[in-house]
């Protein structure tokens, strides 16, 4: 089953794509987490994509098609995957279309207003990437992972100076894709506000893997 998630930053994608990865054993593809590794390490990569993260800008997608492109090629992949943040433009979308062949675009609709709540609330753990709310979903030690016990940290971009500018950037450059996966007539589109358990129930229903 592949799978491509969409939906505003702070729709709730990595949060779900996790339990997806649970239900149907097959890997999560962040292009948000890669790039972040990146960063991370310090690679020549890295050095160039952290100021275009940090404004809210997209990487080039040149950069982000490569990097998808030899994920999928991992041997974990066969089964098939989730992607959690690409394609974010429509040329992204046509190349990942001559890599694989979709079989869902899962969009999680979520209002501006609660996305910007989402955002400022939101802490990643550095280790292992968990996600938590500050007010609706925290972790039982502040500041600790409940998995890992890694540090909790607010991503550069996660603060407010950076949200609207994703938010500006969602706009002009991806939210085209949700016209183009409809007339693919693999769109599903699904109301993202609920708890993560009911996204993941509402997602299962719409893939038909129940
Ligand atoms: P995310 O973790 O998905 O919110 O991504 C964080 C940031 O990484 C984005 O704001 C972009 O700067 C960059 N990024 C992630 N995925 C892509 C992509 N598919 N194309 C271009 N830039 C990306």
């Amino acid at each position: 089953m592949k799978i491509v998630l969409m939906g505003p930053p702070g729709a709730g994608k990595g949060t779900v794509a996790k339990k997806l990865v649970e239900k149907y054993r097959i890997p999560q593809i962040s292009t948000g987490d890669l790039l972040r590794a990146a960063v991370a390490a310090g690679t020549e990569l890295g050095k160039k994509a952290k100021s275009i993260m940090e404004a809210g800008a997209l990487v080039p997608d040149d950069v982000v098609i490569g990097l998808v492109k030899e994920r999928i090629g991992d041997p974990d992949c066969a089964r098939g995957f989730i992607l959690d943040g690409f394609p974010r433009t429509i040329a992204q979308a046509e190349a990942l279309e001559t890599i694989a062949k979709m079989d869902a675009a899962v969009n999680l609709d979520v209002p501006y207003n609660v996305i910007v709540e989402r955002l400022a609330a939101r802490r990643t753990c550095r280790s292992c990437q968990a996600i938590y709310n500050l007010k609706n979903a925290p972790p039982k030690v502040p500041g600790k992972c409940d998995a890992c016990g890694g540090e909790l940290y607010q991503r550069d971009d996660d603060k407010r100076e950076s949200i609207q500018a994703r938010l500006k950037t969602y706009r002009a450059q991806t939210l085209p894709l949700i016209g183009y996966y409809e007339k693919k007539k693999i769109l599903r589109t699904l109301d993202g506000t609920e708890s993560p358990e009911e996204v993941l129930a509402s997602v299962v229903r719409v893939l038909g893997r129940a």
